[in-house]
């Protein structure tokens, strides 16, 4: 047998319910707030990520999968979303001059090292608006992703990093003053320091390197660089964040690998899922529009990954999802199965409930096992006697009480999930 490839899951059926439930969940708190939903394209042109992520990322530098077509061209799987909806917006018009608030979901590709919550193929749930220059899309951005988290019961296994980059000119000058307080000292660095400060310096921050951090203790700070409308900007967010109760750490030394955040950064974080904690990052790109050939065009946004959303929601949420059906169909009578298949579907299209119908044949005792195997709480049995009175048997399968009903009272039953007069 052929097998997948490596850090390319299969999301089976225990896992892919739990995905389903988060995406509901996270899908209605956005489609509450008038986000509206863009499906966008898995592959692009490999310039749209090195102009939009940047060249000098771990994401552009080794970690996408590039191939040519067959007119040479070179495509990217996309490692991200942000560039794809950018593109996009921009292409078909609906940048300039205009506010945009919208959502995309599915998933992303990067060659990484994978493990437990690292993965080649993973799904991200992301959420940009454009146009909007203050720090009140900035609240309300994280607003709406603590309510995913409360509405998925995780809130309390979460907390909120936010930092603030100042714009384009103060993270330069940053830059360069680490780059050269940095430089005397390249030998005890990490390798992967090493190897950044020449391609993403500011990544150094994040290192977990005891003797990277001890020079990162001496070193400039970032906030020491940050421009005044900056400071200004990320003083108002966070007065919103607390009249919104918005719990928030602020952490000066996060910085995000995206080359194209600029004053908000913010990540959710976890320390449920050991070193790969970060559900949620994001941030405020102004620049990102024009540096792929827009108008300049203030935007942000932020990204959910799924896998590790779901990660967390199992280890809070142990109960498996509820699987199978709520309703199993049982036919009594082989001659008589195209009848059974039209009250099924008239079970499915009043109840909102699962509907599964038995296939298969064999005698009553054989197709209540599978009612009870699929998890069902009610059976509903239809033979000869049932079809010529326009009736049907119910059954409640988990406490035994069984009445026999018109469709109409059936459904009526299935609903209110009890018998009339039944304590459930
Ligand atoms: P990390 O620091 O963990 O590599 P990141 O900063 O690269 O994360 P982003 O590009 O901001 O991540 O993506 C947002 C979210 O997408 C992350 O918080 C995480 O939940 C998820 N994510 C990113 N890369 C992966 C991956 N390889 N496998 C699974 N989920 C991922
Ligand atoms: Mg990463």
């Amino acid at each position: 047998m052929v097998q997948a490839i490596r850090g390319m899951r299969d999301v089976l059926p225990p896992e892919a319910r739990r995905w389903r439930v988060i995406e509901e969940a996270v899908r209605e708190v956005l489609h509450s707030a008038a986000y509206e939903e863009v499906h966008l394209p898995l592959l692009e042109f490999t310039e749209l990520f090195a102009r939009g992520v940047g060249e000098a990322t771990d994401i552009v530098e080794k970690e996408m999968y590039t191939l040519l077509d067959r007119d040479d061209a070179s495509l990217s799987l996309r490692p991200e979303g942000t560039a794809s909806c950018v593109r996009a917006l921009q292409e078909n018009g609906l940048l300039y001059n205009q506010t945009q608030r919208v959502f995309y979901s599915g998933p992303m590709f990067r060659y990484e090292k994978p493990q437990r919550g690292r993965y080649r193929q993973f799904h991200q749930i992301g959420v940009e608006a454009f146009g909007l220059a203050g720090p009140d899309i900035d609240a309300e951005l994280l607003a709406l992703s603590a309510t995913c988290w409360r509405r998925l019961g995780i809130a309390a296994n979460v907390r909120l990093e936010i930092n603030t980059l100042g714009a384009a000119p103060a993270r330069r000058a940053y830059r360069e003053a680490l780059v050269a307080y940095l430089t005397p000292h390249q030998g005890k660095l990490d390798e992967d320091s090493q190897r950044r400060l020449t391609t993403n310096p500011l990544r150094i921050l994040d290192s977990k390197a005891e003797a990277t951090q001890a020079l990162l203790a001496e070193a400039p700070r970032l906030p020491e660089f940050v421009d005044a409308e900056s400071h200004a900007h990320f003083a108002e967010l966070l007065g919103m964040l607390d009249a919104l109760g918005i719990h928030y750490v602020h952490n000066p030394n996060l910085v995000r690998g995206l080359d194209y955040y600029t004053h908000t950064v913010f990540e959710w974080i976890t320390d449920d899922l050991g070193a790969q904690g970060t559900l949620c990052g994001g941030g405020r790109y102004d620049g990102l529009v024009e540096r792929l050939g827009g108008k300049p065009t203030p935007a942000a946004g932020f990204a959910i990954g799924l896998d590790r959303t779901a990660l967390l929601h199992e280890v809070v949420h142990q109960d498996p999802m509820a699987a199978g059906a709520d309703v199993y169909v049982c036919s009594l009578d082989s001659t008589q199965t195209a009848a059974v298949l039209g009250i099924a579907e008239r079970l499915r299209e009043a109840t909102e409930a699962r509907v599964r119908m038995h296939m298969g044949g064999g005698n009553l005792k054989k197709q209540m096992k599978r009612a009870d195997a699929c998890g069902a709480t009610w059976a509903v049995l239809v033979g000869r006697d049932e079809l010529d009175a326009g009736m049907l048997t119910l059954k409640h399968l988990v406490n035994g009480e069984q009445q026999t009903l018109s469709e109409n009272e059936a459904i009526a039953c299935i609903v209110a999930n009890q018998f009339p007069g039944s304590s459930g």
